[in-house]
């Protein structure tokens, strides 16, 4: 297996301020090393300022759409103008809230990837899936729309967050076990296109990861660090979860 350096990335969703941008730069100055990259996906109106204080961004989607007539939506190409460097694609809250279809996240992650954004690609069941036991054929068919309409090479480019729709904002926390089954069968299943790909991409773990759990999620052997809500408004707690995070 390649050695991957993990990811810790905080997801803002519509929260933060400019001074949290002051408190979280400083904190992921402290925290960013050669063991780990820390991301911040504050929300876009804030994009600038948080490049300025030195954080490395992304934005929280983006338009599948080049440029034109499109009100409320966010241009890649101006994202990465601005000197971000990701975007998170396929949010739970896009798809359950915006009605973001696989289509149209596999034309998102296309339209970041075009414009030199890395995508994070956000993927993950709901309870009654689980309880259904349809975890893996609804992970499977959220990848393979995207590696049927760009290719197994597109995902050399990109990140994975598993996030079980049950475990965000929830406090649920999926197993240490439970996740590593998870982003084991998304490795194998990317592995059955091509092993190369499948060793190298980071895969994170998302859903109401904490300080204290932060640590045995991390240590699994498929999990490449952690996407972040609620704990990544909080510096000291988001610093701990950096911490946690070995490459
Ligand atoms: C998220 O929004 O991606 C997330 C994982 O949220 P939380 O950590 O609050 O569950």
């Amino acid at each position: 297996m390649g050695q991957r350096k993990p990811i810790v990335a905080g997801n803002w969703k519509m929260n933060g301020s400019p001074e949290l941008i002051k408190e979280i730069a400083a904190v992921s100055a402290q925290v960013t090393s050669e063991q780990r990259e820390v991301l911040i996906f504050p929300p876009a109106v804030l994009l600038s300022e948080a490049i300025s204080a030195g954080l490395e961004c992304g934005t929280q989607t983006v338009s599948e759409f080049d440029a034109g007539a499109y009100t409320g939506e966010i241009q890649a190409s101006l994202v990465k103008s601005l000197g971000a460097n990701y975007t998170l694609v396929g949010h739970s809250e896009r798809r359950s809230i915006y009605g973001e279809s696989n289509e149209d996240i596999a034309n998102k992650f296309a339209q970041a990837q075009k414009n030199g954004l890395t995508p994070i690609l956000c993927i993950g069941e709901t309870q009654e899936q689980r309880t259904e036991g349809k975890t893996e054929e609804v992970v499977k068919q959220q990848l393979v729309s995207v590696i049927e309409k760009l290719g197994i090479a597109s995902l050399v480019n990109s990140v994975i967050a598993y996030e079980p729709v049950w475990a965000i904002g929830t406090g649920l926390t999926a197993t240490p076990e439970q996740a590593q089954e998870t982003h084991k069968y998304i490795r194998d299943l990317l592995r059955s296109y091509d092993e190369q790909v499948a060793d190298a991409l980071r895969i994170l773990y998302g859903g109401s990861v904490n300080e204290s759990n932060s640590e045995l999620l991390f240590a699994q052997a498929d999990i490449d660090g952690g996407l972040i809500g609620g704990a990544s408004l909080k510096p000291q707690s988001f610093k701990a979860i950096c911490e946690s995070a070995k490459g």
